[in-house]
């Protein structure tokens, strides 16, 4: 299944959809419920996609690519480095995100994030991804001066527009073998696959649940590959993963 978020007009409510070939179906509950079909359908064309979900909490794992901690300079982590962005930081496909002028690097970050389906509280990793809806692609940008600064990362994830999800949640993928690119201005910029993740997708969901309960629609973004680079105003970024698309948003410098 193919599910989205969408508007029909600029100050209509965000509904769940179901999309089929060029149109999408009306579902009654929210994107995570059991789909019922309220049986209206619109043109895809004809409708503004949103961010897929609205996550109550977005949990990410840094260093999860063993490319991008060399790139980094940091050591192998033993477990799952965690940090969360806020909900108020998502946006969709086609929003702009807004370079804060107080930053000096703001870095895309290509990654596969999990959208939960079900509450997951102390889950085993065999049992995990029954807890899961779909998958999705998020792009962790980060406020990289203000990362190494601060020491803890909640000011360099946490801006206004730094959450870009989309363009659907897809529902029947395996989540360890699939190709996760940035491509700036049409430049392939990160191309690697989910094969190499260091903490796969079940393992995560063990880790995580351990430490804190997961509802339907919070989001787990999985970390980042290689070849993260710097976001300069009017760049076109766009995050593309295997069976789900491309997840494409305008930059520009802020006020
Ligand atoms: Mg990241």
């Amino acid at each position: 299944m193919r599910l989205i978020q969408y508007r029909e007009t600029e100050a209509g409510p965000v509904r769940a959809g179901l999309v089929e070939q060029d149109r999408v179906h009306e579902l009654a509950g929210a994107v995570f419920d059991p789909p019922a079909k309220t049986g209206r359908s619109l043109a895809l064309e004809d409708v503004t996609i949103e961010a897929p979900c609205a996550p109550g909490k977005i949990i990410c794992v840094g260093l999860n690519y063993k490319d991008h901690i060399a790139e980094t300079g940091a050591a192998l982590p033993e477990a799952p480095v965690l940090f969360m962005k806020p909900p108020s930081a998502v946006i969709g496909p086609g929003e702009t995100i807004v370079l804060p002028r107080s930053s000096r690097r703001v870095d895309y970050e290509a990654e596969l994030a999990v959208v939960m389906g079900r509450t997951a509280s102390r889950v085993k990793a065999a049992e995990a991804l029954d807890c899961v809806l779909g998958y999705t692609c998020l792009n962790d940008v980060s406020a990289r001066d203000f990362q190494q600064k601060d020491g803890q990362w909640t000011r360099a994830k946490g801006f206004y527009t730094f959450c870009p999800m989309g363009p659907a949640i897809e529902t029947g993928l395996d989540p360890g073998g699939l190709k996760v690119q940035s491509w700036q201005n049409d430049e392939l910029k990160q191309d690697s696959n989910t094969v190499h993740l260091i903490f796969n997708v079940p393992f995560l969901i063990e880790f995580i649940s351990g430490i804190m309960r997961l509802d339907p629609g919070d989001v787990i973004a999985t970390g980042t590959p290689s070849g993260v680079g710097p976001l300069k105003d009017g760049d076109r970024i766009e995050i593309r993963i295997d069976g789900i698309g491309g997840l494409v948003n305008p930059v520009r410098l802020g006020e």
